[in-house]
């Protein structure tokens, strides 16, 4: 069975959840391979981490020489790493669709000379990709027709299913050209925490729009409720109640969570093109002809200010 390689998305060797979905594609196209760019001494704990999603084999590279550079040194590696895997190359090469997700897979397709498919929401045996495009008006499959199938993943496209890989490690020594050292990280700090789940990849996502009047005090409380992310719409940004960290749509962040609860918000096109890949659509309106309820498995016809509320106690209530 050919390789599919799987770059590990982590911070400081703490992998993150999207890769675990990664690697439950993966085995779904072939023999999962995971590839460590990272800090040799975070290695072990990464490798015993993707072993248990079904990793046979990890490629580690140590990053003293690549951390500190942009993307350009990571590409390189896995152009060297796929150079390994034989006269056929893997199967596919599966990255999570964040920002430098796309850019290490838009530079690896250049070096490869490969097909390349953004942000797939899902990914069959073939490998074939569903995508939603034009703002969320078409739903798309697609298949790369030239090369080695390189596809970037959204965070929740599968649930992570364990499984017991071989874990065996491979370390790779990389050779990084002149080239891609020419933009530098000069300083970086760690966000400050918000102690809920990052947006793109939390499981439920709980969004105000304008119809909070600035108050997402019952937004937050729902959301912390159910252990979810904080989402608003365009009209809650502009209006200075949530920084653009939080926008979701068009011009903000895309999300397909398990369950997506749109409270406050009308529903206009650019707010769907973010969150209408979400498994299960909640909205909470007072207006029963809003645009939102066209969309949702489940509306609430009422104010936001008593619903979630009510909502959040219930939910309390039966945690215990
Ligand atoms: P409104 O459309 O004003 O809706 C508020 C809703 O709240 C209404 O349906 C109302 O009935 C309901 N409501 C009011 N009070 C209550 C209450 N007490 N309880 C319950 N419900 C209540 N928008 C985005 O969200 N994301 C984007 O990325 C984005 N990009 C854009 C890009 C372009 C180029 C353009 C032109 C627009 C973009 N927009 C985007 C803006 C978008 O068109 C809408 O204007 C915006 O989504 C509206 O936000 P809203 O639903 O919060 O506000």
């Amino acid at each position: 069975m050919s390789e599919v390689l799987v770059l590990v998305d982590h911070v400081d060797g703490a992998v993150r959840k999207p890769t675990y979905e990664l690697l439950t594609i993966a085995k779904r196209l072939g023999e999962p391979s995971a590839v460590f760019i990272g800090g040799a001494d975070k290695a072990d704990a990464a490798v015993e981490a993707v072993k248990k999603f079904g990793a046979e084999k990890v490629y580690v590279v140590d990053d003293a020489e690549i951390k500190g550079y942009l993307v350009a040194p990571k590409a390189e590696a896995l152009e060297q790493i796929v150079a390994q895997t034989g006269a056929d190359g893997p199967a596919a090469i599966l990255i999570s669709s964040n920002a430098e997700g796309k850019e290490i897979a838009g530079r690896l397709s250049i070096k490869l000379e490969s097909g390349l498919i953004t942000d797939a929401v899902d990914v069959q045996a073939g490998p074939v990709t569903t995508q939603s495009v034009f703002a969320g008006n078409f739903t798309v499959q697609a298949k790369v027709t030239k090369g080695t199938p390189i596809i970037t993943v959204k965070p929740n496209a599968a649930a992570p299913e364990e499984a017991a890989g071989a874990g065996t490690v491979e370390n790779v020594s990389v050779t990084v050209s002149d080239s891609a050292k020419k933009a530098q990280i000069v300083a970086s700090q760690p966000r400050e925490s918000s102690g809920r789940p990052e947006l793109t990849e939390a499981a439920i996502v709980v969004s105000g729009g304008r119809g909070t009047g600035g108050n997402f005090e019952p937004v937050e409380n729902f959301a912390d409720s159910l252990g979810a992310a904080v989402g608003a719409s365009r009209a809650a940004v502009d209006s200075g109640w949530k920084p653009h960290a939080f926008q979701i749509g068009q011009t903000g962040k895309t999300v397909s969570p398990q369950l997506y609860v749109a409270a406050g918000i009308s529903g206009a096109i650019q707010h769907r093109a973010g969150m209408q890949t979400s498994k299960t659509i909640v909205a909470i309106n007072k207006d029963e002809e809003a645009p939102i309820f066209e969309l949702v498995d489940f509306g609430v016809v009422g104010d936001l200010h008593t619903v979630l509320p009510a909502a959040t106690g219930e939910v309390t209530k039966r945690k215990g």
